[in-house]
């Protein structure tokens, strides 16, 4: 007999719940309704709180280790913000509510718009797009609809660079433009030469990630702003990174037109695995009629006696709503949270430890790494994980060995411009002694693939499932208790 895994717990006639007797009358349901078979899984409630617990246990986040994935900034998310967001006055509203019902909602709303505004540089935000990507795909409509409006359909080239997230074409694309790749110079820079051979009629925009996924501020950025708007195109801005930026750089004043945020990033909410995300879209005075609505407003100012009163407002030329209702509230408290914490001043202070977290991490590793743009970073930096007298071992290897030391691996092959790519980024959440450990690791790591490569190449060892086919496990999927089909 071979002994029953995890998911073949049941047991015929255990039972975890009894349920109250039903308060409504019976009622015959048609049988063409009823399933004849639910084979549900029969369990006690301790089978069940055991079986959750242990697959709880399998999985790895910020809460139990250093979690360095380039590009995503998972810094630690104060419990105090999960409390916040799970207030009763909060969770429990219902969207539908009257509006004098929900004054509370909107006040924060209208907070969290008000200051995402004053951090990026911008006249108007709205907070409706559920992600970063889909923040993208709103500015690109709102480019979009702004050279329409303009009488100026021809516009339909938007320049990307080849550093982009591959998020950036995608946004365009789906919007209808059609895209130019834009090379990286030597320095690690958007080529600004290359920009300015494409500034002609039918330039509609370009989209920009400052500081760029090599996780460098890009030095021309001003420049290349400049020749786009004298095209007569607008500036897009990947605000992914916005960690490195807070309280130094406002987007907005560097004269990007249009920028998401990522909530679920720089302000400190969880995030991965598909989950919620938040990706509020800020934009220059000329663009404010565009945004998607509704908007959150004060409709009648206060007094020194009683508190404005809020309302929901669609902008004048809205491209329309991308979300049902108003977006992803709970995150929009939890980051609310955040920024009242940090006030300006903690702001600030998280992009600088942010940028010295990185720059002492590549410096501790780099004479081991070869960091083909190595110049100071901002908040993450990319180093080749490959070695030419060490063949076997590739960047995959390095990050799967990693989680046998205990660290999730950096994001790898991405960005695609740098060979074997391990995009580190430790976030200011991070202490001396993680970062230190961390950089003991892939030194030692460096070493084996020297040493013993199959340490690397058959790796994890010590996790629950070794090395899965990637490929395979994403795109045949199975997250289902397996007995429940046959
Ligand atoms: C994460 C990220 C995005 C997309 O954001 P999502 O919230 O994941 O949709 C876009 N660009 C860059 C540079 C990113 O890191």
């Amino acid at each position: 007999m071979t002994e029953p895994t995890i998911f073949e717990l049941s047991s015929p006639g255990r039972q975890g719940v009894r349920f109250p007797d039903a308060k409504v009358p019976e009622y015959n349901i048609p049988a063409q309704f009823v399933r004849q078979e639910l084979p549900l899984p029969e369990m006690s409630e301790l089978d069940v709180v055991r079986h959750f617990t242990h697959i709880s246990q399998f999985n790895y986040g910020v809460d139990i280790g250093f979690y360095p994935l380039g590009s995503c900034t998972m810094k630690y998310n104060p419990k105090i913000n999960e409390a916040g967001a799970r207030l009763p006055g909060f969770a429990y509203t219902h969207p539908s509510q009257p509006i004098e019902t929900v004054q509370g909602n909107l006040a924060l709303m209208f907070g969290l718009q008000e200051w995402l505004k004053e951090i990026g540089g911008f006249s108007g935000v709205s907070m409706q797009a559920a992600a970063g990507a889909q923040g993208e795909m709103v500015g690109i409509k709102i480019i979009a609809a702004y050279h329409q409006n303009n009488g100026d359909p021809q516009r339909v080239k938007m320049l990307i660079p080849d550093s982009a997230h591959g998020t950036n074409p995608a946004s365009s694309a789906m919007s209808g433009f059609e895209i130019v790749k834009i090379p990286t110079d030597a320095d690690g820079n958007v080529d600004f030469k290359a920009v300015k051979a494409e500034t002609d009629e039918t330039l509609a925009g370009l989209m920009i990630t400052n500081p760029n996924t090599l996780g460098l501020f890009e030095q021309q950025v001003l420049d290349v702003i400049q020749v786009v708007h004298d095209a007569g195109g607008l500036v897009y801005g990947d605000g992914a990174n916005m960690n490195a930026l807070l309280g130094i750089v406002r987007p907005g004043d560097l004269g990007i037109d249009v920028m998401h945020y990522n909530l679920h990033k720089t302000f400190s909410t969880p995030h991965g695995g598909g989950g919620p995300g938040s990706g509020p879209v800020g934009v220059a005075e000329k663009l404010v009629d565009f945004l998607p609505g509704p908007i959150a407003e004060i409709i009648e100012e206060g007094t020194d006696e009683e508190a404005p009163f809020y309302g929901l407002v669609m902008p004048e030329k809205s491209i329309g709503r991308v979300k049902s209702f108003f977006g992803q509230f709970g995150i929009f408290v939890r980051a609310y949270n955040y920024i009242s914490m940090l006030g300006a001043k903690g702001l600030r202070q998280a992009a600088e430890y942010a940028v010295l977290n990185a720059n002492y991490l590549r410096v501790l590793v780099k004479n081991t790494y070869h960091i083909p743009f190595d110049r100071v970073c901002m908040h993450e930096f990319v180093a080749e994980g490959r070695w030419k007298d060490a063949s076997e071992a590739r960047a995959l290897d390095i990050a799967k060995r990693l989680i046998d030391y205990g660290f999730h691996p950096p994001t790898n092959y991405f960005p695609l411009i740098v060979h074997e790519a391990l995009m580190i980024e430790p976030t200011e959440t991070e202490s001396k002694q993680a970062l230190d450990a961390f950089a003991d690791a892939l030194l030692k790591i460096a070493e084996e693939a020297h040493s013993a490569p199959e340490l690397l190449t058959s790796a994890p060892h010590n996790t629950p499932v070794g090395r899965l086919d990637e490929v395979k496990a994403a795109k045949e999927l199975i997250l289902k208790d397996q007995s429940l089909n046959k």
